[in-house]
């Protein structure tokens, strides 16, 4: 039996012109990263797809699966890499459009690529077509849609086929839409929100405000989970720790309640700003959707923009909660953060919140005494499981 071997295919690269070749390397070295834990042999270019094998020469399903899961990729198709046996790569047909589940017509699309294989490509279409005929004498061959299409590919002396594929994430290679600080917290927003920009191509740097000491540092821990998940996708960097209930404590004493909420984020986009300069980052990323509560209406949103100067994705900013649970059940984020935790969020909240707050009052709230500009370096900050202490179970 043939080797089985990954066939990786992505489109939007496709269309990068000049930098198709920056983007191909960048995706390879994700696959390569992304693909630690298995006994990978070999990742590289092969006409227009990447190819990846394995040490035992028979790549697995859960290989497939972790792949479609880098960003960057548009599809994994499982194929038999053959010779140029013509009772190979048919014997090879067949099994392939045996595995390919549920199907009541079929054609067969042959490519050649660089090759002085005699045969051309319809030669193959009737060769192979013939013994899937005979093989499934019940189905049909359609040329126009069909449910399914048995590929074969001849690239210089080797013959990949396969039928079926699993649908990737899409998007573009990690690595190439620079660096973003991500506001991290443990809820499902932030998180999908971290995903969606790190689908693009962006590394996404996570910084969490805890209530420490004022709160137990559970989600602390659930966002190093949530780290944990998108790791394997390779979207995400090590994850900052801000402790920031004293500086709560000290803005709840000083502010009006109405403005306790804003004075807090702002604080809290002043110090990602802060650390955004640090790591080389050129945007924040925050999970808020317009409406979805009292301080992300457009009057907020703006009271709490202007004390950055860097841009803010906001990727969730149309989309509904249904919609953000969905995607984080997909992106394995959902159950972490239905864990309920108290973060800096539920520190301190005021009764009523200002809904629709005027600049002017929210200045005259921020020039109070107060040393709202955190002072601690965020190098220092940086999460490490020594620093979180030991878990609770
Ligand atoms: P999420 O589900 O992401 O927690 P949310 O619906 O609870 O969002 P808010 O509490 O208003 O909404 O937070 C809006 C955004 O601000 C979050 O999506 C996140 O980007 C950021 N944010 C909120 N709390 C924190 C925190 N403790 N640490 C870091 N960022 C936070
Ligand atoms: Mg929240």
């Amino acid at each position: 039996m043939p080797n089985r071997v990954c066939l990786v295919h992505y489109h939007e690269i496709g269309l990068k012109g000049k930098n198709r070749a920056t983007f191909e390397n960048q995706l390879v070295n994700n696959l390569r990263r992304a693909l630690r834990g298995y006994a990978v042999a070999d990742v590289r270019r092969v006409s227009g797809h990447l190819l990846v094998t394995d040490e035992s020469g028979r790549v697995s399903d859960e290989m497939a699966a972790a792949i479609a899961r880098v960003p960057g990729v548009a599809r994994v198709s499982l194929a038999y890499l053959c010779s140029l046996s013509e009772q190979e790569y048919c014997g090879a047909a067949v099994k392939a459009l045996s595995e390919a589940g549920e199907f009541s017509t079929f054609k067969v699309h042959a490519r050649r690529s660089s090759t002085n294989y005699e045969l051309h490509t319809l030669d193959i279409h009737q060769l192979v077509g013939g013994v899937l005929c005979d093989a499934f004498p019940d189905k049909k061959v359609e040329m126009h849609n069909p449910d399914m299409i048995v590929h074969v590919l001849v690239v210089q002396g080797s013959v990949y086929v396969y039928a079926a594929s699993q649908v990737g994430v899409g998007g573009l290679p990690v690595g190439t839409a620079g660096k973003v600080v991500t506001l991290l917290s443990s809820g499902f927003d932030s998180p999908v929100a971290t995903w969606m920009v790190g689908r693009r191509g962006a590394i996404c740097v996570p910084v969490h405000f805890s209530g420490r000491p004022m709160t137990a540092d559970t989600s602390e821990w659930l966002c190093q989970d949530i780290v944990n998940a998108l790791e394997p996708a390779g979207i995400i960097g090590r994850l900052y720790v801000v402790p920031f209930g004293e500086r709560q404590r000290e803005i709840s004493l000083a502010v009006p309640q109405s403005l306790r909420i804003i004075t807090y984020r702002r604080v809290m986009f002043a110090v990602s700003e802060r650390i955004a300069r640090i790591e080389g980052a050129k945007a924040l990323v925050t999970g808020e959707s317009l409406g979805q509560v009292a301080s992300q209406t457009l009057e907020n949103i703006a009271a709490v923009n202007e004390v950055v100067s860097l841009p803010v994705l906001r990727p969730l900013i149309g989309s509904d909660k249904q919609e953000i649970m969905r995607r984080a059940e997909q992106i394995g984020t959902h159950e972490i953060s239905s864990q309920a935790a108290e973060d800096c969020c539920t520190l301190f909240m005021p009764r009523r919140p200002e809904t629709h707050a005027r600049l002017d009052a929210v200045h005259e709230a921020s020039s109070l005494p107060v040393s709202f500009v955190y002072q601690d370096e965020p190098r220092e900050m940086r999460a490490h499981h020594s620093y979180l202490g030991p878990r609770k179970a």
